[in-house]
């Protein structure tokens, strides 16, 4: 049997990977206007990045790809970019607010599913150093906008508070209490998560936990004052932003190291079982866990691949046109194809051709499937003229009808007359 990509792994081939990469750059355009620099950092981390911030949690506990090194170093394939920011941001100290946006894959052993990878992208921001409430209205405005702009309609934001440290604290362990005195009623898995991490159980789906969980206490009554405070200037900043949002005081995320706010982007397009297009929070303890200074920050990540998937559900940021401008059609043997294509793309005029001396026929049909707008043929008469044939392509623009129109044009003159064509083209387009 011939070898597969990895269970859970999928290779991304074009238009497809053309459209992840106008997602990257739409988000880097996205996050750039508001002042976030990228970061590219290591996909391994030493395993303790992900260890310390997230023991209790599945992604850390049981689906990270952790390997030992040729020198035994024990190391971790990145689950999440957070804590491999949150150690970046120890190691190199930078002036605060430290606002930083990142982009690539990410890993972790999951049961895969539609829309649910071993490996999988995310584009993500941090703000380092606020614990501002308006530094997560920012950050959560930025993850609106960006989905806004792929075309997504039927977006939904959910936010929560999980209060101070100690709010939290203290509500797990009332949490726990609850659960523990139900415990006979949870299911199985559901009783599992309550001796891991009682949070967890409020985003359970399954019905007998969900029933229990009807009558769980509520976070709210566990907030802080300050924690009170911030949740209602984070939905007032939202309100004035015009940011529909809902309030789900179930909303836990998956991490440990939330504190006060915590939101989710869903949508409404996708399937219900994989319906989050992406969230985030703030994490105010996450840089003190690693070794730094009391540093507050927020941030949030988004599943690229998920988000295709919406766009795709709502018909929206379809894949950037691959289509070829000329096609090289050369039957003079091809090093002449060759000379004129390089010369065309060194002017920045996308060209495509044949390999192989093909017939005349063969490389017209190839150049028909190119999508381009012209060919440009090369055979013994216009070589020996030093000249080519342009000939516009049916189904093209006002040609649509006489394939036989074609003219003849000097070969030193080639990019500049298809240069000129492009932009007659890009105005005739554009014209109202
Ligand atoms: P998280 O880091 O778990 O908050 O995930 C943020 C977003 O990444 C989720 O809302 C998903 O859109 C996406 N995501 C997380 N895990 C996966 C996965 N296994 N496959 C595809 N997308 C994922």
């Amino acid at each position: 049997m011939s070898p597969q990509a990895p269970r859970g792994t999928r290779d991304i081939l074009a238009p497809e990977s053309a459209r992840l990469r106008a997602l990257v750059e739409s988000f880097a355009a996205a996050a750039e206007l508001a002042g976030y620099g990228q970061v590219v950092s290591p996909m391994f981390e030493q395993i303790e990045v992900f260890q310390r911030v997230g023991e209790a949690t599945d992604i850390v506990s049981k689906e990270m790809y952790q390997f030992r090194d040729p020198g035994d170093r024990h190391l971790a394939l990145r689950p999440e970019l957070t804590a491999s920011l949150a150690r970046a941001f120890v190691q190199h100290r930078p002036p605060l607010p430290w606002k930083a946006w990142y982009e690539g894959p990410q890993f972790r052993y999951e049961k895969p599913q539609a829309g649910r990878f071993r490996q999988f992208h995310q584009v993500g921001a941090e703000l380092f150093g606020s614990d501002d409430p308006q530094a997560d209205v920012e950050v959560i405005a930025l993850a609106w906008r960006f989905c806004r702009r792929l075309g997504l309609g039927e977006l939904r934001l959910v936010v929560n508070s999980l209060g101070d440290r100690s709010d939290r604290e203290t509500y797990r362990a009332a949490l726990s209490d609850y659960f523990q005195r139900r415990a006979g009623e949870l299911s199985a898995p559901g009783r599992e998560t309550l001796r891991r991490n009682p949070l967890r159980l409020l985003d359970s789906r399954r019905p007998e936990d969900r029933a229990v969980l009807a009558g769980a206490p509520v976070i709210d009554d566990y907030w802080c004052e300050s924690a009170t405070e911030h949740f209602g200037a984070v939905r007032s900043g939202l309100e004035a932003l015009g940011i529909p949002f809902e309030r789900d005081p179930r909303l836990v995320r998956g991490l440990d190291y939330y504190r006060r706010t915590a939101f989710e982007l869903a949508s409404d397009a996708l399937d219900g079982a994989q319906d989050a297009v992406g969230g985030g929070g703030r994490y105010d303890g996450l840089v003190a866990d690693l070794g730094g200074p009391e540093t507050p920050g927020v941030g949030f990540a988004l599943g690229s691949d998920r988000l295709l998937l919406a766009c795709d559900a709502e018909g929206t940021f379809p894949a950037p046109a691959a289509a070829a401008d000329v096609f090289v059609v050369d039957t003079t043997g091809g090093a002449a194809a060759t000379l004129v294509a390089e010369e065309l793309r060194g002017a920045g005029i996308r060209a495509g051709r044949a390999f192989d001396g093909r017939s005349m026929k063969a490389q017209m049909k190839a150049a028909d499937r190119s999508g381009a707008r012209w060919a440009l043929l090369i055979g013994p008469d216009e070589q020996d003229a030093g000249e080519v044939s342009l000939r516009e392509m049916r189904g093209h623009g006002a040609a649509a009808s006489a394939e036989s129109v074609q003219r003849r044009v000097r070969r030193a003159e080639v990019a500049a007359e298809i240069t000129r064509l492009l932009v007659a083209a890009a105005a005739e387009g554009s014209a109202p």
